[in-house]
């Protein structure tokens, strides 16, 4: 009976396998085809300045709709690109979408999320100065948001990658900060413009307990540094106070705005342009 148990298992795990093969398979082969033949688009979240109250950025956030499963999510279908080897050309996608996108959006900074692929890529440092020639964008304002896995195996040439972009005027982001392998030591290597908060320490935080400690050092680590900090993941008003009281420039999240197409967006930038004396507390 044991034997025939090992056995269903082996089966259970081999079929499981087979099944995870298969689906990375079938996204490797569909995002190829909507490189070429659509289906990719980009939303944007809004960040809200803690000094202003007001939409000073946006993040580009990608997204997919598969003609048969509809929307993928980019935690499911990014990772497999990244390994498929398909990331520098979704990554061109992106940056060729968010750059034409920003001239629709003059009085925002643009935050373009960048893989540790693309980074790794050769021709990432000639793309990036064509599309400011291109597009005519005043580099200052986009940030390119890096995660710490880009600096947990980087090489000379991510680091020489990461230079050129700043000597381009481009800012960078640390993002995610607080998960993966993080290391302090990458605050002192690489000069960052800022640091955004993990959601896992932002949303649901209160006063007491551990995770307010830790968001209370990494706020003030970053400000001591002098980046900019944003809170990711900011879901309720208490997390935005809570937040905002431990020194956050900005604060980004579902409380405030989800991600949305640009057409939305522009709308809600107005409305929120007008609604802005009463949620500062009703001055006009
Ligand atoms: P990220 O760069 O940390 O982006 C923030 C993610 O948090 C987005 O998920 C956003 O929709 C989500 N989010 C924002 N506010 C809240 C909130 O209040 N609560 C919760 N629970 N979530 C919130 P999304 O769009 O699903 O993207 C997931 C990740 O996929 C991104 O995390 C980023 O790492 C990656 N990604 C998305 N677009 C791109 C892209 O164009 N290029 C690259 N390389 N990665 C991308
Ligand atoms: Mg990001
Ligand atoms: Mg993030
Ligand atoms: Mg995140």
């Amino acid at each position: 009976a044991a034997k025939a148990a090992g056995r269903d298992q082996a089966q259970f795990f081999s079929d499981e396998m087979e099944r995870v093969v298969q689906r990375r398979r079938t996204v490797e082969i569909d995002l190829q085809a909507a490189l070429k033949h659509g289906g990719l688009s980009l939303y944007y979240q809004p960040l809200f300045s803690c000094s202003s109250n007001e939409v000073t950025g946006v993040e580009a956030l990608l997204r997919w709709t598969h003609p048969t499963e509809g929307p993928i999510a980019p935690s499911e279908f990014i990772p497999i690109a990244e390994e498929a080897g398909l990331m520098p050309a979704l990554g061109s996608w992106v940056l060729e979408q968010a750059f034409a996108d920003s001239a629709r959006l003059p009085d925002l900074e643009m935050s373009i999320n960048l893989s540790p692929a693309q980074l790794r890529n050769a021709g990432i440092e000639d793309h990036l100065a064509s599309l400011i020639q291109r597009h005519g964008v005043r580099p200052g304002r986009i940030i390119f948001e890096i995660t710490e896995n880009v600096l947990l195996n980087s090489s000379a040439s991510t680091t020489k990658t990461m230079a050129f972009i700043r000597n381009l005027g481009f800012k960078i982001a640390l993002d995610d900060f607080g998960t993966g392998y993080s290391s302090l030591r990458y605050l002192c290597d690489f000069k960052f413009d800022r640091l955004k908060i993990d959601r896992s320490f932002v949303t649901g935080i209160n006063q007491t307990g551990n995770t307010f400690a830790i968001a209370q050092s990494a706020v003030q680590l970053g400000r001591h540094l002098g980046m900019d900090v944003v809170a990711e993941g900011v879901e309720t008003e208490a997390d935005a106070t809570v937040m905002r009281f431990l020194g956050c420039t900005a604060l980004q999240g579902y409380y405030f705005a989800r991600p949305m197409p640009i057409e939305r967006l522009e709308a809600a930038v107005r409305e929120f342009a007008r609604a802005r004396p009463l949620a500062a507390g009703g001055a006009a």
